[in-house]
């Protein structure tokens, strides 16, 4: 039996990224977009090029570098919008441009002080004037679900004569419940003329925390693509949360017999990749992907998950990508360990960059034992960007505890212990016995020592 296919349009890096806090930088933007392209989206919101000229590189270099996911831009509903985004989208496999153009009274009245006539007319002069430029054209009614439905019914309708092959119907207000939204992809599917020749798409903020609520009914009513963000950023509340769309119809086939191309083990990696680049934590709680979301701390839950999983788990953190949280890492681990680690964490590294990794590591294991995922990225992130190290002094602004620059070795050690490779540890020893001290010294790179030390 076949299951229809859901596309996945993810914009993180275009509504996401107008989210409080979570601007990026072109390299960002590119990194995250490998990522994404990893985790098996559809469609990659590239940037609103029109908007600043780092959208514009952003979405011209993710445009050349990607070439599985379609790769849309964003435009106002007016020739120079649409313009620029098809000039940056011009190394791309599979180009989409994206026209919007708000359609709801308040808007129309207020914000663009154009009548519906006017409203009408612009949208299907911009579509049509995309259409000539690009073969995939998406359009947006901005405010869909406030719209007069007999208007947003004639719009849609003019807009998919003049040749848009998705329209989705954005809730751009969190203002919707299930059953409206759902009621209202209904509607559009019995009165407009050509909707069966086009792809509905939903896109849902969350201001009454429902988005992706109205997006699973919306998919329900016969929409076909969902718009959505990792970790659910977006403009103010957010956008639908693009692992709970994708886990919701993987854990509940009975009643949301979809499919998606998304690869699930990597859902965990990208959202700890977002809020690397962010510096935008993710709240504990959250669904998927939180911290607590696979933690289990009242005894009859811990009794009961030894004895089956399955007691109070729906799903396993492994099919989320959530690293076996029972592998602490700690200053003991390995080498291989802490490049499995990152792995799993979307980062892959040469030798070189995974020796200065580890030696970080190491030196940070001993202070704090257990290093936490966040420690990790944030060092990840430092060696990444070339900062100069200082974690031997501390780290002023840091969520690492403060350190000496010296600390306590535990065993009896003396000035020529580094000449018994066994005993070896990668650090100068001063002092004679029992609580010597040690400094790390990071310039000096004892290769042999450290081939033994750092071991695998
Ligand atoms: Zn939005």
């Amino acid at each position: 039996m076949d299951r229809p296919r859901i596309t996945i349009f993810d914009t993180t890096l275009r509504d996401g990224e107008q989210s409080p806090g979570c601007s990026m930088n072109v390299q960002e933007k590119l990194r995250l977009a490998q990522q994404l392209d990893r985790l098996g989206v559809d469609v990659i919101e590239a940037g609103f090029p029109i908007a600043s000229d780092g959208d514009f590189e952003a979405v011209q270099s993710i445009a050349a570098s990607l070439r599985r996911p379609i790769i849309a831009g964003l435009a106002r509903a007016c020739t120079g919008d649409v313009d620029r985004a098809w000039q940056a989208l011009q190394g791309a496999a599979r180009p989409r441009i994206h026209v919007f153009l708000a359609t709801s009274d308040i808007h129309l009245r207020y914000k663009l002080r154009i009548t519906r006539e006017k409203c009408l007319e612009q949208a299907r002069e911009s579509v049509r004037h995309a259409k000539s430029l690009c073969a995939d054209v998406e359009f947006s009614p901005e405010d869909a679900t406030r719209t007069d439905v007999a208007f947003l019914c004639q719009v849609v309708e003019a807009v998919i004569a003049a040749g848009a092959t998705t329209v989705n119907i954005p809730d751009t207000v969190g203002y919707s419940m299930p059953e409206e939204y759902g009621n209202l992809i209904r509607t559009l599917r019995e009165r407009v003329a050509g909707i069966d020749k086009v792809t509905i798409s939903t896109h849902c903020h969350n201001d009454l925390g429902l988005a992706v609520a109205n997006s699973l009914a919306g998919v329900q009513a016969g929409a076909r693509q969902v718009e959505c963000a990792v970790n659910g950023i977006g403009e103010r509340a957010g956008n639908a949360s693009l692992e709970e769309i994708v886990m919701a119809m993987r854990v509940r086939p009975d009643r949301y017999p979809y499919e998606t191309a998304i690869a699930s083990e990597h859902l965990y990696p990208s959202s700890q990749m977002l809020a690397e680049i962010t510096r935008v934590p993710v709240q504990p709680n959250k669904a998927i992907i939180g911290r607590n979301a696979f933690a289990h701390e009242a005894g009859i839950h811990q009794d009961g998950m030894l004895k089956n999983p399955l007691t109070y788990e729906i799903m396993t953190p492994q099919s989320v990508g959530v690293p076996d949280s029972r592998l602490v890492l700690g200053k003991h681990s390995g080498r291989h360990a802490l490049a499995l680690r990152c792995e799993q964490l979307g980062h892959q590294f040469e030798r070189r960059e995974l020796d200065e990794i580890y030696r970080r590591f190491v030196v940070l294991a001993d202070r704090i034992k257990k290093v936490q995922d966040s420690h990790l990225l944030e060092l990840i992130q430092d060696v990444v960007s070339g900062a100069v190290s200082s974690d031997v002094t501390g780290r002023q602004g840091k969520k690492f505890p403060p350190a000496a620059a010296t600390l306590p070795f535990p065993r009896a050690v003396s000035a020529t212990a580094g000449a018994n490779a066994n005993d070896s540890h990668p650090a100068h020893v001063s002092g004679s016995a029992g609580q010597a001290s040690v400094s790390i010294p990071f310039t000096d790179h004892h290769s042999e020592q450290e081939d033994y030390l750092w071991g695998v």
